[in-house]
């Protein structure tokens, strides 16, 4: 199992108060899984993502990451974590609007000790895996929505990840880019045996992927129609 989730509840200062946003909370994807999470805006999905991208630590319940648990790791333990077994891709796709494609990712590389030479080849790599050939020096303002998009996807899997936490990835795009990012993702999961879940509130999203649960007065469940992948 990639990531494993197991009794998360988180809950916020809200008033004098707290209020709880994931109330025991069970999940997990294996490699080469493709999961959605939807539900509505509010129901606390990125909350979710922030609890297994270690960004957050829950109220209680454990995070489980290749087998090794996540419980009790200090601030620099849970950097290195998030370095080395996670990949990140947020909804406006963050990049530095200074860099090149190729630079964005190397910057990646960069953090985790590599050379320049190394981390442009592999930079280079992985953007004409996703099919940004051409697009190699191109700053995000030169780029399209679905192109920053890849850069995106394509940063989050430079350090190899276990992991990739996608966070409503096709807010920006239209229907037919929107259809291509889900796809990419898909083949990504497949192909790089990577376990990636997709934060989505859009049902039309659905399609592409091995399983899909959303989020429910806090709780998790499985949608209808949804069946888990065969297992690897
Ligand atoms: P979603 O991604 O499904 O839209 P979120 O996880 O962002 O939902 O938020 C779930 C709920 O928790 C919302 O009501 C939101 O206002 C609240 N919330 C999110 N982050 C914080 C925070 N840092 N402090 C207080 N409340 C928060
Ligand atoms: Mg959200």
């Amino acid at each position: 199992m990639s990531i494993c989730l197991r009794n998360i509840v988180l809950s916020y200062p809200d008033g004098d108060g707290h209020r709880r946003v994931l109330d025991d909370v069970d999940f997990e994807v294996r490699r080469g899984e493709f999961v959605a999470v939807t539900g509505p805006s509010g129901s606390g999905k990125s909350s979710l993502l922030a609890v297994a991208g270690l960004l957050i630590t829950p109220d209680s319940g454990r995070v489980v990451i290749d087998g090794s648990d996540m419980t009790g790791l200090d601030r620099d333990e849970r950097t290195t974590v998030r370095r080395e077994k996670l990949g990140f891709v947020f909804q406006q796709s963050n990049l530095l609007p200074s860099l090149t494609a190729v630079e964005q990712l190397q910057m990646m590389s960069h953090l985790a000790g590599d050379s320049v030479r190394e981390s442009r080849a592999r930079a280079t790599d992985l953007l004409c895996s996703l099919g940004l050939d051409g697009h190699l020096d191109r700053r995000p303002h030169q780029l399209s929505g679905g192109q920053r998009q890849r850069v995106a996807i394509a940063r989050g899997l430079m350090n190899d990840p276990s992991v990739l936490l996608v966070d409503e990835p096709t807010s920006a795009l239209d229907e037919n880019r929107s259809r291509e990012v889900v796809a990419l993702l898909a083949d990504l999961s497949r192909d790089r045996d990577v376990a990636i879940v997709m934060v989505t509130h859009d049902l039309s999203r659905l399609t592409l992927v091995d399983r899909a649960c959303a989020v429910r007065n806090g709780t998790l469940i499985p949608l209808p129609g949804s069946v888990p992948s065969a297992i690897h």
